[in-house]
Formats: structure tokens, sequence, C-alpha cells
């Protein structure tokens, strides 16, 4: 369950990467401020944080001329220092965040604190846009500089500058989306008209005149868009026992136990109907029977059906997670009850279950055996593997919209694992029907 859109509190933004990119100049940028010739060498010594309103980033956006109602009452932005001596501090500042920017210096490339900033987001599984500043140096010490537009979208400004330019700036760009590559992400220069899922949005900026700014919010607030972890909740029936903000909980999820903790325990208002506007009340303590909603981080991959565990100061945490995940034993079952079939493996639970439902459909009827979330890895050929000595047709891993790393390529390879892909289900159904007829043959 996502929270109600009207409801939603200001998304949290950090601003990370290397020392010297121009980070704190960039917030500077929107404000219109001076922090950073203010600061102590420049460096930011702290978490400085600003609110910007949903105005405010209305009226910097508006030359897009994208329509984008912005649903969120404004985006707190913070701005972390690059120093490598304060991991700790962006540790804290990207583990706040909704979303991030990091900020990467055009000639520079990726440095080692954005190397270190870029891990912390991968591991909290953070969504980030690159703003690739200091445009402006782009040929500042050739024949043909940067041509100032203040303020303008990237696009615009684009167009004002010379052919070398535009060819200094491609060279610059392709080495950068290498770089990314190079750390396992895909990277891409900005389409607004383009929904990028697997691909991180690249924004070209100039922090000293502010070139792609309108480009770099509005991005931001698109991404918020598509951040759904903003506020997942759960619904939950509770039957009996008390549940307290903060207690830790255990739920059952795809790729196993979620153990986390309340943030928030909402209930409708009395007597208000639960699609209202402003509904919910907050609430410190509950104590069943109750219908209520639970916001908690990480809970993107919650099975819905499953039991929730409170973790209690006697509990022990590895018993309270077999004993979740042994609902989803149950949600297996139900998924598939023959022991012999295919392993299909997608990138979100919903994919999953529609190609999961796909496959059960009378005309396809493909059986399953085993089900996984996200890029194919080793593991998940082993799995499929068993099947070998079974049903050696059943040995196939159908992947959908997910990745498989060169490993996992070279081990199916050795086993005789079968691995079809596809973005469209039944791209995936035509190649294994393909290869079914072919054994008979
Ligand atoms: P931070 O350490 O990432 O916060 O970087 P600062 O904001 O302190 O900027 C470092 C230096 O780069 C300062 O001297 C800025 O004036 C300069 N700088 C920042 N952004 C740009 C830019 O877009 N173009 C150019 N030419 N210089 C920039
Ligand atoms: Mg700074």
């Amino acid at each position: 369950h996502k929270e109600s859109e009207d409801n939603l509190r200001s998304p949290i933004c950090c601003i990370m990467g290397h020392v010297d990119t121009g980070k704190t100049k960039l917030l500077d940028c929107i404000r219109g401020t001076n922090v950073q010739e203010g600061e102590a060498g420049g460096i930011t010594q702290q978490i400085g944080a600003t609110y910007f309103p949903a105005e405010n980033i209305r009226e910097r956006t508006k030359e897009l001329k994208a329509d984008v109602k912005l649903k969120v009452p404004g985006l707190l932005v913070i701005d972390t220092p690059g120093h490598e001596s304060f991991t700790n501090l962006r540790s804290r500042g990207s583990g706040l965040c909704d979303i991030a920017v990091l900020v990467v210096d055009i000639m520079h490339g990726l440095e080692p604190q954005t190397i270190e900033s870029l891990n912390l987001l991968k591991m909290r599984n953070t969504k980030f846009i690159v703003a690739l500043n200091k445009m402006r140096f782009i040929m500042v010490d050739r024949l043909y500089g940067w041509k100032t537009c203040c303020n303008a979208p990237i696009e615009k400004a684009m167009k004002q500058q010379s052919k070398d330019v535009k060819i200094q700036f491609e060279t610059q760009l392709v080495q950068i989306i290498t770089q990314f590559k190079e750390q396992g992400l895909n990277t891409e220069l900005n389409n607004m008209d383009k929904e990028m899922r697997e691909t991180y949005r690249i924004v070209p900026t100039s922090a000293i005149s502010g070139e792609g700014i309108p480009d770099l919010l509005l991005c931001t607030v698109l991404e918020v868009k598509v951040i759904e972890g903003l506020g997942t909740t759960i619904d939950v029936v509770l039957v009996n026992g008390v549940l307290h903000e903060g207690d830790q909980i255990v739920v059952c999820g795809i790729q196993g136990p979620i153990v986390t903790s309340i943030r928030a325990l909402l209930t409708p208002h009395p007597m208000n109907e639960l699609r209202v506007k402003g509904t919910y009340q907050n609430h410190r303590a509950i104590k069943g029977a109750q219908g209520i909603k639970i916001t908690a981080p990480c809970l993107e991959h919650a099975i819905a059906g499953a039991a929730l565990y409170v973790v209690g100061p006697h509990d022990d945490l590895e018993e309270v997670n077999e004993t979740a995940m042994g609902d989803m034993k149950s949600v297996l079952s139900r998924i598939d009850k023959s022991g012999e079939g295919v392993c299909v493996q997608a990138s979100t639970l919903g994919s999953l279950e529609a190609l999961l439902e796909f496959l059960k459909t009378p005309e396809v009827n493909i059986p399953v055996s085993g089900i996984s979330k996200g890029t194919v890895h080793k593991k998940d050929v082993m799995k499929a593997s068993v099947m070998l000595e079974k049903k050696k047709e059943f040995a196939t891993i159908l992947a959908f919209d997910v990745k498989v790393t060169p490993e996992a390529w070279k081990l199916a390879d050795d086993l005789g694992v079968k691995m079809f892909m596809a973005d469209i289900i039944y791209h995936l159904f035509d190649q294994f029907k393909g290869y079914i007829n072919n054994l008979k043959e």
C-alpha cells in the first residue's frame, strides 16, 4: 500500500559527491545564496539542510514547461561534506534521504568519495540523479568557451554552444558513463520525456551560472514521484496484543525476513472515510483488535497475506525470522504446488506475480518450481540445475526484465541450464515453447 498522495511529507534529498565537485555551490545556486564562499576553506563541515517549498521548485522549473503536479509540499535538501574524513556524516545523511543528487565534476569523473557515496546509495537502494557539474569548465582554457545562459534549462544552453564545446562535452559524458558502468550502474543523459527505470539520469549543470538547475530540480521531483518507498505502508489487522511506535517487527519478504521498526502507527480518524483527505491519526501505541496502517522502512517487498511478528525483549530474532518465513513457504505453495517446473525471476513482486499468473493460464500452462526477484546470480542457476535430474526441460530460468551476471551465464552454460530473457512476458513463452518443441523433435 502506498501512502495516500495528499498526505505526503516532504521528501529529503541529499547532495553527495567528492570534495570540490560543487555540491555547496549547487545548493547556493538553487537558493540564490552564497554559503560556499563563507565556509572555512569552502568546505562543508556540518550537514546543512535547506527547505525548498513546492512553489519555489515550480517557479524554477517553469521554463521546462513540464506539467508536473507537485504532490509533495516541498523538498528538504541536505548538503553533505565531501571530504574523506567525513564518512560518518555522509553515511548519516544518506541514511535519512529519500533521494539523492550525486555531484560529479565533469572534468574529473568518478573520484574516491564519489564511489564511496555511490556505494552508500546502492547499499540503501536509494534512487539518485547525477549532476554533471562544472559545465563551464569545458573548454575554458581553449579557444571556444562555454557561452553562459544563466539558469537556463540545459537543452536551451547546449543549443548556444559551439560544435567544439558539444564534442568536448560528449567525450567527457561517454567517459563518465563508462566509469559508472564499471561500478555496475547504467547512467544516461537525462531525457525528461523518457521513463528511466533502471537507468540513472545524468543532468549537466553549472553551479556558477545555473545552467541545468531547472532540469536537476525537475528530475529530483520526478524521481520522488517514482520512489514509492517514500511511504510504503502495510495494512495490518491487529487481532490482539499491543503495537508501539518503534517496535521491532519481522514480516515475510520474498527474499527473506524483513526486520524493521515501526515508524508510525496510523488509523483513520474516527468516523472518517478511509479515502478522505488527511484522515490518519498517529498513535504511540495501539491495542487490538484494530485495523491499522504501519509505516516502516524496507516494507516494499513485504508479502501480502503473511503474518507480522513483533520481536519482544526476550525473543530470539533468529527464531522469529524463521517463524515469519514459514509464511513464505505457504505463500510459495500457493504459487505452485508441483515440485517440478521452471524457475522464474522478475524485477519486482508485481512483475513476478504477473509472470506467474500468465504461466498459470491454460493456454500457457508452464509449471513453476522456484521464484526469485532481481538479478540472476549463480545461486539462482544452481537452484534451477536441480531440475536437470528430474525433468531436463525444466532446468530453465525465465528471466523477466532482470539482468544476469556474467558468472551466472557461465555457470548456466557449464551446467546445461537454459536461460531465457525478455522484457515482454509473451516473448518468454515463445522462446520456451520453441525450446520445448526443439527438444521433442
Ligand atoms: P563541494 O566541496 O562539493 O561543496 O564544492 P564547492 O561548492 O565548495 O565548490 C568547489 C569549487 O568549485 C569552488 O571554488 C566553486 O566555485 C567551484 N565550482 C563549483 N561549481 C562550479 C561550476 O559549475 N563551474 C565552475 N567553473 N566552478 C564551480
Ligand atoms: Mg561543500
